[in-house]
């Protein structure tokens, strides 16, 4: 049997994966067109970007499922197709690892709006929305959830509530934090900092406090939310910053970061307190190969260090 992802974490770094959205893109979804339907029309496309990065080196493969929600499949007219969506996302997933072990992360991100008083949705339709995706992703045999791209604590709970109820086997709460104007600090759009996200999670029941995405945070900031968790948590952390800040280059989206350049971040993230690296926006297979490159030898060098 597997070793829970709970456990490994605790022995050992683990590779996470790189971004979907933008690859999914570069396989031919169009601006604004439904990346989560495509598990179901278009799986060969999805099944490769995930085969890429399970070759690549990754331990951890987060479900195409950012957009999973009844709330968000909606918005597409795919509301009836949540269930099938989500657990072929999982087969997908799993597929990618052909046989080899591998954790399979269910995502779920933001419903895309606001609650009441400030939206129009009412507290009841998110808790569902997120109640029927867990379950499907649970279903579907995940082995853990992730809650990602997170800005309120309101939602988080709702979500981390929804995969409890699900019986998901490790649940991962993921802030997506922005550096403020005068960069002296980062925060959630919400106004949430680490130390905040960190203590709630761990007291609503979260097993694992992580960080994606956001403005300008790059692997050093990365690497500063790890130190500003660590210090407050004893919870594993994952991280996965996006390949630097988009820039509009001839009518398209760029990110710069290459995997060079990121890679220089990922041994001092480990070094900070993180159990499982990985890369968002605008990351691709081969950022997760130097990644999962640095992180073996750093890894044999300190076991080699152990011995002498
Ligand atoms: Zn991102």
């Amino acid at each position: 049997m597997k070793t829970p992802l709970l456990d490994i974490v605790r022995t050992r770094p683990l590779i996470g994966d790189g971004a979907m959205g933008t690859q999914l893109m570069l396989a031919g979804l169009e601006q604004g067109g439904c990346g989560e339907a495509w598990n179901l029309t278009h799986p060969d496309k999805v099944l490769g970007i995930q085969r890429r990065y399970a070759e690549a080196g990754s331990d951890c493969i987060i479900t195409n499922t950012f957009g999973g929600s009844r709330i968000m499949l909606n918005r597409h007219g795919h509301a009836g197709d949540v269930a099938e969506v989500n657990k072929a996302a999982v087969a997908i997933a799993r597929e990618a690892f052909g046989g080899k072990p591998g954790y399979v992360l269910g995502d779920v991100g933001p419903f895309g709006g606001l609650m009441e008083p400030y939206g129009d949705f009412t507290e009841a339709q998110v808790r569902d929305a997120f109640n029927e995706q867990a379950r499907a992703l649970v279903d579907g045999g995940a082995d853990a959830i992730i809650i990602e791209t997170m800005t309120s604590l309101e939602e988080l709970q709702l979500a981390i509530e929804a995969s409890k109820a699900a019986g998901a086997p490790c649940i991962i709460g993921s802030m997506a934090y922005d550096v403020t104007l005068d960069g002296s600090t980062f925060r959630t759009m919400m106004g949430i900092d680490p130390e905040r996200a960190a203590a709630f999670m761990e007291e609503h029941g979260a097993h694992v406090v992580a960080l994606n995405c956001g403005t300008g945070m790059e692997m050093e900031r990365a690497r500063d939310a790890v130190l500003r968790y660590r210090a407050v948590t004893s919870l594993p952390i994952m991280v996965q910053p996006n390949a630097g800040v988009p820039k509009l280059v001839n009518m398209k989206v760029v990110y710069d970061e290459t995997p060079d350049h990121m890679g220089c971040g990922v041994v001092p993230l480990v070094e900070a307190g993180a159990n499982i690296v990985g890369a968002c926006c605008g990351s691709t297979p081969d950022h997760i190969r130097e990644f999962r490159r640095l992180l073996d030898t750093h890894l044999a060098t300190v076991a080699a260090g152990t011995r002498a």
